[in-house]
């Protein structure tokens, strides 16, 4: 009682104090209040050493790790060897700034966060961001900042501006003086200085509080886009290497798809007791029933060689044609083998046997060239039964 009554006292040396209307309830946004602001008086550039930590460096230099962040312009706390930051040097105070009673000061440990903190003192996250205006986000607390926590009354926490008193400050927000001075513990108003902690009671940083929450909605909103994207991304490179793979596969099967026919006859044929290859040494370059240069559909195999290599019969039998063919053959030879077996060599530069005359399997009977249709030296081989083209590699070791 003793002490409402000197505080009343005191307010009634300020004029007209005692005769302020009570100002509509309607409190000016807080944030035309300024918070924090202490004034500087310089800065120190600091080259971030291993093992610093911005809390560390706060700590030695006895600023609050936020304000480091704002000079430096840095996003979170997070700093890298070598990196510059700027520290403000605040100018030395006689005392440290006034906190009223029953706020507690609190320094931010790793791990903690507004949730945990209001869980821990029985708050909401409205309440400690009214006492906290200052804050910038309601996920990302900076580790070894103060964060104050209001015990008992609970209100928006300011500095006092410079130039302004308990009184203006208290008519601001449309409260009245003595209820500011009695929830602060003040007795003598005249004791408050700029910077010193002011606790409005009952006004609530709503404003701040739905700025922090709208700008951590979006944050939630900005990670889950880009985690869909990410996934989308990821989807499309999947659905691409799948594409990529098929296509591989169905080439696999095309290129098996023309050489496995032959190669499964042809086993049983040389088990027959076949034919032998007319070439000692060759590279096959087309196929039979592949499309080629001069026919929708080869009705032989070619098998590319030197010019001049040496043919040879792929089996015995009696020469039926040896010469120039109008069809596109130019010099060719054809083998009779007997029951309807004949075997066809095309495109040679040079035949060495007559019509009519017999010859051995192995024996030469011409050589390579590039006569009739032909594109460069090759051996055009052809096989046919009753006069209609087989595929060779059937009748072929
Ligand atoms: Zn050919």
């Amino acid at each position: 009682m003793r002490g409402i009554l000197g505080a009343l006292c005191l307010f009634c040396a300020l004029p007209a104090l005692a005769k302020l209307p009570i100002l509509s309830p309607l409190p000016l946004p807080e944030a035309t209040v300024e918070v924090g602001g202490a004034p500087r008086k310089g800065w120190v550039l600091y080259t971030v050493r291993p093992g610093d930590t911005l809390a560390g460096i706060a700590a030695r230099y006895r600023v609050d790790p936020r304000h480091i962040m704002w000079s430096s312009g840095l996003k979170n706390d997070r700093l890298q060897v070598g990196q510059e930051v700027r520290i403000p040097l605040v100018a030395v105070e006689e005392r440290e700034p006034r906190v009223p009673p029953g706020v507690e000061v609190y320094r931010v440990r790793p791990g903690d966060t507004l949730a945990s903190l209001a869980q821990r003192f029985g708050l909401s996250i409205l309440d400690l961001v009214s006492a906290n205006p200052s804050l910038e986000s309601l996920d990302r607390l900076v580790a070894g900042s103060l964060l104050y926590i209001p015990r008992g009354t609970r209100g928006l926490l300011v500095a006092l501006p410079e130039g302004e008193t308990l009184v203006s400050l208290s008519q601001r927000f449309g409260l009245s003086p003595v209820a500011v001075a009695r929830s602060n513990g003040i007795q003598d108003p005249t004791e408050l200085r700029a910077g010193d902690l002011v606790l409005l009671p009952g006004i609530e940083a709503r404003t701040t509080y739905q700025r922090l929450r709208a700008q951590q909605e979006a944050e939630r909103r900005a990670r889950l886009e880009a985690e869909r994207r990410r996934q989308e991304e990821l989807r499309r490179l999947a659905e691409q290497r799948r594409r990529q793979e098929a296509a591989r596969q169905a080439q696999l099967r095309q290129a098996q798809a023309r050489q496995t026919p032959g190669s499964e006859v042809r086993r049983v044929s040389y088990q027959e007791g076949g034919m032998r290859w007319p070439l000692a040494s060759f590279r096959i370059t087309t196929y039979y029933g592949q499309r080629g240069v001069f026919q929708r559909y080869h009705t032989g195999i070619d098998l590319a060689a030197p010019h001049g290599t040496p043919i040879m019969a792929a089996k015995s039998g009696q020469v039926r044609v040896a010469g120039w063919s109008s069809v596109g053959y130019g010099f060719h030879v054809v083998l009779d083998h007997g029951g309807g077996l004949e075997t066809l060599y095309a495109h040679m530069s040079r035949i060495t046997v007559r019509p009519g005359q017999w010859v051995e399997g192995g024996q030469v009977i011409g050589h390579v060239g590039s006569t009739g249709w032909s594109t460069g030296p090759h051996l055009h081989f052809e096989v046919r039964v009753n006069g209609t083209p087989r595929n060779p590699l059937a009748y072929l070791p």
